[in-house]
C-alpha cells in the first residue's frame, strides 16, 4: 500500500512553463484542483514529498504552501535522493510512488514499481513510467494521481 507520494514540481504541479512579464518577472501557474488533491492525500494520511532540480523562490513558496513531509530542491540525482529518504524512513520502494516529466526523472520513474508521467511528454519518458496519465502537464496531474491512489 502506498504511504508516500513524491512529485516533481515543474511539469507535474505546474505546466512546465515560466510566464514572464515585460519587466522580466517570472511566475508559474498551479491548478486549484491539484492544490486540493495534495491536501486530500494529506488528509488521507499519505505523506507528500517534492523532489525538484530547481532551487528558487517558487520552490520556497511550494514548501510553505504545502508543508510537505519531504522536500528536496536543487536535486541533481533524484534516484539517489529518494533512495536516501527510503533509508532514513525505513519505507520500502513498494510503499512510495513518483511522478515526473523529463529525462532527469527517468531513473527514478524506472526504479519504482508505481510511477506516473503526464500525457504530453516524450515517449521515452512515458515508457519509463509505469502509468501514463490521461492528463497533460499542469492540468490536473496530481488530481489524477490522487484518484488513482485513493481509488475513487
Ligand atoms: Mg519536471
Amino acid at each position: 500500500m502506498i504511504q508516500a507520494v513524491f512529485l516533481d514540481i515543474d511539469g507535474v504541479l505546474t505546466d512546465g512553463s515560466v510566464y514572464v512579464d515585460s519587466s522580466g518577472n517570472e511566475t508559474k501557474r498551479i491548478l486549484f484542483d491539484d492544490i486540493d488533491a495534495v491536501f486530500e492525500m494529506k488528509r488521507a494520511g499519505l505523506k507528500i514529498g517534492f523532489i525538484t532540480g530547481e532551487d528558487n523562490s517558487f520552490c520556497e513558496f511550494i514548501k510553505k504552501r504545502f508543508t510537505p513531509d519531504f522536500f528536496v530542491a536543487g536535486c541533481k540525482d533524484k534516484l539517489g535522493a529518494l533512495k536516501k529518504i527510503l533509508e532514513e524512513t525505513g519505507l520500502e520502494k513498494s510503499q512510495v510512488c513518483y511522478a515526473g516529466d523529463s529525462k532527469r526523472d527517468v531513473q527514478l520513474l524506472e526504479f519504482l514499481p508505481l510511477s506516473f508521467a503526464p500525457s504530453d511528454v516524450d515517449n521515452s519518458i512515458k515508457a519509463s513510467a509505469k502509468i501514463s496519465l490521461k492528463t497533460q502537464r499542469g492540468h490536473g496531474v496530481i488530481k489524477e494521481i490522487a484518484m488513482h491512489i485513493l481509488k475513487k
